[in-house]
């Protein structure tokens, strides 16, 4: 496996990207057909071609996006950092914003998200390595080394199939769907079962399996982490439909670029090699690993990072469709954009908030963003993304739907589009297209499926605010009423 051989590329460009992905053995379906080549598919060479921009941006931007790699001497991606001080954690984050705008918010996944992950996982070995585990902590960090020299691109699969949420996995569909060990092998261990989603899967180059829920100890079983390149025998996935449409940019500017797609993983009996296993069989610590290595605080960190640059493209829109009609002259229309505005800059001062507050954490070296402007903005966001959508129709109104295609703007009509679709301060082309781009964002299938990963792409907004209410430091609070009740 890979992991030994320590000949790396370093941070890659797109085509080199591209080409990793040609001609490997995955094993990935979409819409009855089984795809070989993702990055020439019709229906998806759009999200790969936008993804090979993100690789090449590295290249023309280097000083926000590369570091040296400290085994190799290469540069790799800053968002490979095992963050150190403030600085690190402030570079890392110009590197994902930048990332983010160039995708306008709208693909989830881009690299750095598991870069963030497997590096705070290098960072607290000392927690995978508790009970034992001192083999599987040596992996992780060897992983994460061999994930940044060779810049790859990983998807990740943490819940397992919707069977019947009311009982533990052991008790669904007599424990067999949900991913788990099978036995013991000559190199490892083998995996069976699925579990539900992997975005990303066409344009990954490894999958990574980590915790995404707790296990009761009994479960065992279920308690496994490791990762494995996509073209491991066994594994399977099964793609959604594809929400890309390959037609003219100037008809559908996000569903042509930004459709990240996600599949379902099947584990027909994978056997993970014993240098890719990170936790095998420790329920304990498999809980562990998400709450005391700040896993959240890191993840999060570029999780906002990515919804606030999201949450500028809305408020771009809003007020471009707004302008092109005239309607922000109304106050009620300019409440709904200060409202749209509101989240953007909330969010923003979130990130420097928890930048500003972030600490060294105990008994190691890796330095920690402060969560709690994290925790609020995670079980907010997916509020506040839907409701960015809702009042950006409200500014819209049935303009949406008066959007010729540009077969129509270059046909026989013309002149009649000219006249009929202008706007208060532009021409017909620019307010059709600034309509059509709306629509993308909150009407089209892509941008339906944005709204739903907002709503639950980290864990739904129910349990994340409940839980922002656990994690609540209620001691001033409290104090503060408590003057009222005792004198
Ligand atoms: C577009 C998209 C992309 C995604 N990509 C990835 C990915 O790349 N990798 C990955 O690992 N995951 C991914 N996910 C999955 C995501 O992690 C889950 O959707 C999320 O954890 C919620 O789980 P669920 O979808 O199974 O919903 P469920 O947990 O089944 O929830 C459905 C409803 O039931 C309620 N409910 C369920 N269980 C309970 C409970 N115990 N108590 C109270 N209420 C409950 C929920 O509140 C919700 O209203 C993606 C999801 C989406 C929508």
């Amino acid at each position: 496996m890979a992991t030994e051989t320590r000949e790396t590329t370093g941070a890659r460009t797109g085509e080199q990207f591209l080409a990793g992905l040609r001609g490997d053995e995955r094993e990935l379906w979409l819409e009855g057909e089984k795809v070989t080549d993702p990055a020439a598919h019709p229906k998806l060479e759009g999200a790969a071609r936008s993804l090979a921009r993100v690789f090449d941006l590295q290249h023309e931007e280097p000083d926000t996006f590369l570091m040296e790699s400290p085994d190799t001497g290469q540069s790799v991606n800053v968002t490979h950092v095992l963050p150190k001080s403030r600085e690190d954690l402030e570079r890392r984050r110009a590197a994902s914003k930048r990332i983010a705008d160039e995708t306008v918010g709208m693909m989830g996944r881009t690299p750095d998200y598991l870069n963030y992950t497997f590096a705070n996982f290098a960072a607290r070995a000392d927690v995978w390595a508790r009970y034992g585990n001192e083999d599987g902590a040596r992996n992780v960090v060897e992983y994460q080394k061999h994930m940044r020299d060779n810049d790859l691109s990983l998807t990740h699969t943490l819940i397992n199939p919707q069977v019947d949420r009311s009982v533990a996995e052991a008790e669904q569909a007599g424990g067999e769907v949900s991913l788990h060990k099978v036995e013991d092998t000559e190199n490892g261990i083998l995996v069976r079962g699925a579990r539900m989603l992997a975005t990303l899967a066409p344009f990954a180059d490894e999958l990574a399996v980590y915790p995404g829920s707790d296990l009761r100890l009994q479960d065992a079983r279920y308690a496994i982490c490791f990762a494995i390149p996509m073209s491991t025998p066994g594994l399977k996935f099964i793609c959604r439909d594809s929400f890309s449409v390959q037609r003219d940019p100037w008809d559908h500017p996000l569903s042509s670029r930004f459709d990240e797609m996600d599949a379902v993983v099947i584990f027909d009996d994978v056997e993970v090699p014993r240098d890719r296993i990170f936790l095998d069989g420790d329920a304990k610590l498999h809980s562990e690993v998400i709450t005391d290595t700040h896993w959240r605080a890191h993840i999060i960190h570029q999780a906002m990072t990515r919804a606030w640059a999201k949450l500028e493209f809305a408020f771009g829109i809003g007020h471009t469709i707004a302008d092109l009609t005239g309607v922000n002259a109304f106050d009620h229309v300019q409440e709904k954009l200060g409202e749209l505005w509101s989240m953007l800059e909330l969010t923003r001062a979130g990130i420097v908030a928890a930048e500003a507050g972030s600490f060294q954490a105990e008994g190691s070296e890796d330095w920690v963003p402060d969560e709690r402007s994290f925790v609020a903005l995670r079980g907010l966001m997916p509020k506040w993304v839907p409701r960015s959508i809702e009042l950006i129709q409200l500014i819209g109104g049935g303009g949406f739907m008066a959007t010729p295609s540009k077969a129509d703007w270059e046909g026989p009509l013309r002149a009649d589009i000219e006249k009929y679709f202008q706007g208060r301060n532009a021409g017909a082309e620019r307010k059709i297209r600034a309509f059509r781009l709306a629509w993308d964002f909150v009407g089209s299938s892509l941008g339906g499926r944005g709204e739903l990963y907002e709503r639950f792409y980290l864990s739904d907004s129910f349990r994340m605010t409940a839980l922002a209410y656990l994690l609540a430091d209620k001691d001033h609070p409290t104090e503060l009423v408590e003057r009222f009740l005792t004198d």
